[in-house]
């Protein structure tokens, strides 16, 4: 992730929408690219010019932004007549957000998007490509964030109804249950799952590949992700589903896998190892823009680059967080099978580049 500046010229991260030193408001240019300063227009009402002089766009914030405060970006204001969008070009990927009458749900909410921008900005990163129906794209990427519900019987002897929200992909549509935005819930259900992390951005990444299951190779290069993950219809995923959750995960795992929960079935590997990569992407554009030395551009370096890399820098990152008592930020062994299925992960990424960015 890049940083970026305030007019006053201090430092601004990715999710702030108030400068920390002068208190001017901030929000994402869609036209230049950048989280900038939102300098009001005097005599029109909601409308803003982009604080990075080069750029200058009319913008107006997100609905999400302006009256629902989980947004930080802006839609540009057209030249024509016609109005500028409701919501901004990551907003508009949500079908369903939670009941917002619910105490607690509006701050899940918050965070649930802040790691869908940071997900779809890595996915911009990447070119990868993903759109609604309406952009012609299958499948069509959709979000649904939703929590549990218990509808109180409306007469005495009547059944109670309860809908439970099942965190997963289908179709192109993700669904995310708002209590995985719950950092005691979260916590409760990694330590009981014994896994090394547990994140909302981990759940995002996870899900996505899913999606580019469906989009990249179901039906079109099936031949090709069976070498490297194994029959995916052989078991099927029911019975290792039912299989992993009586067994538990094979054991040594950790020479082969990036995580127990990817020995179930090799859609669950897929995805895991596809969330790695995405977690090795987002660290690595981080380093480099931050300028610790040993990095790399992960648009542009190979596989095996990246992979040292990451490694090295993993070991310190790790050692940084133990010193600070909190679970290492690499946990994942990377040898040669897990090597192989990362490499294909990137051959398929740098395959599947859409010819030009959603913003150009
Ligand atoms: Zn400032
Ligand atoms: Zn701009
Ligand atoms: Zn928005
Ligand atoms: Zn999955």
């Amino acid at each position: 992730m890049r940083s970026f500046h305030c007019l006053c010229g201090s430092l601004a991260f990715f999710e702030n929408t108030q400068c920390l030193s002068c208190s001017k408001e901030l929000g994402w240019c869609p036209v230049c690219q950048n989280l900038t300063s939102l300098v009001a227009v005097a005599d029109k009402a909601g409308h803003y010019r982009c604080g990075n002089a080069e750029c200058g766009s009319l913008l107006v914030k997100c609905h999400n932004y302006a009256v629902e405060s989980v947004c930080n970006r802006c839609c540009a204001v057209p030249d024509s007549p016609e109005k500028p969008p409701e919501f901004c070009d990551y907003c508009r990927f949500n079908d369903t957000v939670p009941d917002l009458t619910v105490p607690g749900n509006r701050e899940n909410w918050r965070r649930l998007e802040v790691a869908k921008r940071r997900l779809l900005y890595t996915l911009d990163l990447l070119q990868l490509p993903y759109g609604r129906q309406e952009d012609g794209v299958d499948p069509p990427l959709t979000f649904d964030f939703k929590a549990d519900t218990t509808h109180k019987p409306k007469w005495w002897w009547s059944m109670g109804r309860e809908e439970r929200v099942y965190t997963g992909h289908a179709g192109g549509k993700i669904t995310i249950n708002v209590r995985e935005a719950d950092t005691v819930e979260r916590e409760k259900a990694r330590v009981l799952f014994q896994e090394a992390h547990r994140t909302v951005i981990g759940h995002f990444r996870h899900e996505i590949a899913h999606y580019y299951w469906q989009m990249l190779i179901e039906d079109v290069a099936e031949a090709e992700f069976l070498k490297v993950f194994g029959d995916h219809k052989n078991p099927g995923y029911t019975e290792a589903q039912t299989r992993y959750y009586k067994d538990g995960p094979v054991p040594n795992w950790e020479t082969r896998f990036v995580s127990a929960y990817a020995t179930m079935h090799p859609w669950e590997d897929f995805a895991e190892t596809f969330a790695t990569y995405l977690d090795m992407v987002s660290v690595l554009d981080t380093a480099t823009h931050m300028k610790v030395a040993e990095s790399c551009d992960p648009t542009t370096a190979t596989l095996p680059d990246m992979l040292v890399r990451y490694i090295s820098l993993g070991v310190v990152l790790n050692e940084m967080n133990r010193a600070m008592g909190l679970t290492d930020l690499v946990p994942e062994i990377f040898g040669a099978p897990i090597a192989a299925k990362l490499q294909y992960v990137h051959d398929l990424v740098r395959a599947s580049k859409r010819p030009t960015s959603v913003a150009e």
